[in-house]
């Protein structure tokens, strides 16, 4: 696997093999197996991988959030290259923002409105600053985005449609550990008995969403139900549970079964914050 730290080196590596189908996984690292089944797709797609590893400062609004994310830089170029990843890719704030740690200014047509862009001002405009950085950078021919994320997968797509870059937008379904909870890099700051209580969240949310009634249960009484049985988890404290439409995320006032629907949830278990979310119908 081809270690890339410059953009020069980049250029050189994509150089090598113009025709060839590129797929594209950006990540933070701290790696797991969801992102792993990313890069797997990735490969299943295309002719060649290349992961980016960077925790992006300009997508965090909370700056302990950021200097605790974990860092496991070694164990992450092994398990790419177990993998069997094409490239990894290292770079550094200079070359991703060469004026500076700044966001771009988007106009994402409501998709930020609620969730983690009600509760986490500028995430989104640093996600997409960078990921749109990144397609300059690296011109892949398809990218790979988590479901995990549902709202940065939604509004990647808005951007890439509306700029109009040419690159396919390749959602992965959501990784579980074995007890169902979404994997994540965040899940390693738990403590244990907070990572055994994070387990009922799934729980918690798939016998709901297995229980609704469209017909006699409304989008709030649902949301407060959920809302209530996560926050008797022990550990556990409700941030939001909304149920929004799959392509706007605009939230519904009431069910239709013929649209699709997902919940929401954010949830803090300890210091720790989690993200989780479900296909309703
Ligand atoms: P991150 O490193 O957290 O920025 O995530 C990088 C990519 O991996 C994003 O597209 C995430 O949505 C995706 N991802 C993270 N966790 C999971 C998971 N449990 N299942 C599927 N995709 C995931």
């Amino acid at each position: 696997m081809e270690h890339i730290r410059s953009i020069e080196e980049l250029a050189r590596w994509k150089s090598e093999g113009r025709e060839k189908k590129l797929g594209f996984v950006p990540t933070m690292g701290a790696l797991h197996d969801g992102h792993l089944s990313l890069v797997r797709l990735s490969q299943s797609k295309c002719d060649r991988t290349l992961v980016s590893i960077y925790v992006n400062p300009t997508q965090f609004n909370n700056a302990e959030d950021l200097a605790k994310y974990p860092n496991t830089l070694e164990a992450d170029l092994q398990s790419l290259e177990m993998t069997g990843c094409d490239a990894v890719f290292l770079p550094d704030a200079q070359m991703l923002y060469p004026d500076g740690l700044k966001s771009r200014s988007f106009d994402f047509e409501g998709l930020d409105r609620y969730m983690e862009g009600a509760g986490r001002p500028g995430h989104f405009e640093g996600m997409a600053t960078v990921v749109t950085r990144f397609f300059e950078l690296i011109g892949p021919d398809l990218a790979i985005f988590g479901e995990k994320d549902y709202q940065q997968l939604c509004i990647i797509r808005q951007v890439v449609a509306k700029e109009d870059w040419p690159v396919e937008i390749v959602p992965a379904a959501i990784s579980r550990e074995a007890d169902g909870l979404a994997m994540s890099s965040r899940n390693m700051r738990l403590l244990p008995y907070e990572r055994k209580n994070a387990a009922q969240i799934f729980a918690v949310l798939s016998s709901a969403v297995a229980e609704l009634n469209p017909r006699e249960t409304n989008p709030k009484a649902f949301e407060n139900r959920c809302a209530d049985a996560l926050n008797a988890i022990p550990s556990i404290h409700v941030e939001y549970v909304s149920c929004c439409d799959a392509a706007t995320l605009q939230q519904v006032d009431e069910f239709n079964t013929n649209r699709p629907t997902r919940v929401f949830a954010a949830v803090q278990c300890g210091k720790v914050r989690l993200i989780d979310n479900l296909p309703l119908f």
